[in-house]
């Protein structure tokens, strides 16, 4: 069990591939199609966070997110075309320890309690995890008397 990434969740073969999929899928149903991605933008770069399990890009540019792609770290909105961004891709930022931050967050039962936001250390990820579970066992005596 990990936490679901674009891979795993969304199109085994990746990023780029999900976008050609998406786009024609689009056009076959004929629903508006999102402008092809075209050229890389190394001025800017997006964080990834981990939202109930799942590792996702937050857009830049809109409201959107989508899973992150942990083996093609570049980011293209499908929902604005990243159309602020003359529809290039840009440098999704990954954190040096993402295996920890999994390892420490797959500890945690319930899905929607596996977040993350950069700038969190796995000290405080298990700091949070003690103290739900201590929290829970007081509650569970609590209940019992
Ligand atoms: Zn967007």
């Amino acid at each position: 069990m990990a936490l679901k990434t674009m891979r795993s969740a969304l199109h085994r073969e990746g990023f780029e591939a999900f976008v050609q999929h998406y786009r024609a899928q689009r056009a076959r149903k004929r629903l508006p199609v999102p402008e092809a991605p075209r050229g890389f933008d190394d001025t800017r770069a997006a964080a990834v966070r981990v939202n109930w399990g799942q590792w996702i890009i937050d857009c830049p540019f809109c409201p959107s997110a989508i899973l992150a792609d942990p083996d093609d770290r570049r980011f293209y909105c499908l929902e604005c075309g990243s159309a602020d961004n003359g529809h290039r891709w840009i440098a999704v930022v990954w954190p040096n320890e993402a295996a920890a931050i999994e390892d420490e967050l797959l500890k945690r039962p319930r899905e929607e309690n596996r977040n993350w936001f950069p700038g969190e250390d796995t000290f405080k990820l298990r700091l949070e995890r003690e103290g739900y579970e201590q929290w829970y066992a007081a509650v569970g005596r609590h209940l019992r008397k």
